[in-house]
């Protein structure tokens, strides 16, 4: 059974990615508007009824602007943290279940998701890690200043890895914004920078890597060629799978992770 993983959008201006797996679908994040994420399911001829679930990693509106009223409308099940519930004003219960840090949500035997606590400012911000039926791991990490040891042990697992790239250290600090705002960012509770993901990436390689997306680039401080470079600079040697970026505007591609003799594949749309 394929894992697929299918960007809809990342970035500051909205993140949400489809995981698929038999007839089980979930949406981790539902940062664009619930008319915006109906657009770019049908562009993949998904019936946003058929979605089980939705995760949201933290209260941010790039991630959970539209996630109670498509839980709503679509009667999928909202699955947050207690913090995040509180900060979006959501019901436990009612409107939305809480999990725990680390604690494996079932849902379905097709898939289950671990969520792991990463530090980003002012919130409780979450990795989710993904398994399939078949054991097929893939991870979704976004919004973070460092990784953590727990993060890096979970990562190293992985047939896929989502990972944002946010910034390009000279652009930053060269680039238009205040000084405070820079610091925020590069700071341990801002973002990934690309020398920081491809150093995460180069401490967790293993054989069972086999696609990685760079996800969140900042439209100011970055842009898709540094953060392909960068970490084809740390990893290139010892990774034959795929890198793709993925932008504000999905979705581009598919990733298929447990097929064609486990190795993954990346279709165009
Ligand atoms: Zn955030
Ligand atoms: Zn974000």
């Amino acid at each position: 059974m394929a894992l697929e993983i299918t960007p809809l959008g990342s970035g500051s201006r909205g993140n949400s990615t489809l995981l698929k797996s038999g007839s089980t679908m979930v949406l981790i994040d539902c940062g664009f508007s619930l008319k915006q994420l109906e657009l770019r399911l049908s562009r993949i001829n998904v019936n946003p009824l058929e979605i089980d679930g939705i995760f949201i990693t933290h209260h941010h509106l790039d991630h959970a602007k539209s996630a109670r009223r498509a839980s709503e409308k679509w009667d999928a099940i909202l699955h947050c943290s207690p913090e995040t519930a509180i900060r979006m004003g959501w019901a436990p219960i009612s409107e939305c279940r809480t999990f725990g840090n680390v604690e494996r949500i079932q849902i379905s035997d097709e898939m289950s998701l671990l969520p792991i606590p990463i530090p980003h400012d002012d919130s409780d911000n979450v990795a989710v890690i993904a398994t399939n039926g078949d054991g097929h791991r893939a991870a979704i990490v976004t919004d973070l200043g460092e990784a953590t040891h727990e993060l890096k042990r979970h990562l190293s697992g992985c047939s896929h890895i989502s990972i944002e790239a946010n910034y390009d250290d000279e652009r930053l600090m060269t680039g238009p914004y205040p000084h405070s705002l820079k610091r925020r960012i590069s700071g341990r509770g801002g973002h990934l920078s690309n020398l920081q993901t491809a150093e995460i990436l180069q401490d967790i390689m293993n054989p069972k890597l086999q696609s990685i997306v760079l996800c969140h680039l900042s439209e100011k401080n970055n842009a898709p060629h540094l953060a392909e470079s960068e970490v084809l600079m740390h990893i290139g040697e010892d990774y034959s799978g795929t890198i793709s970026i993925s932008t504000q505007d999905g979705p581009e591609f598919t990733i298929r992770v447990g097929e064609l003799k486990n190795k993954d594949v990346r279709i165009r749309l």
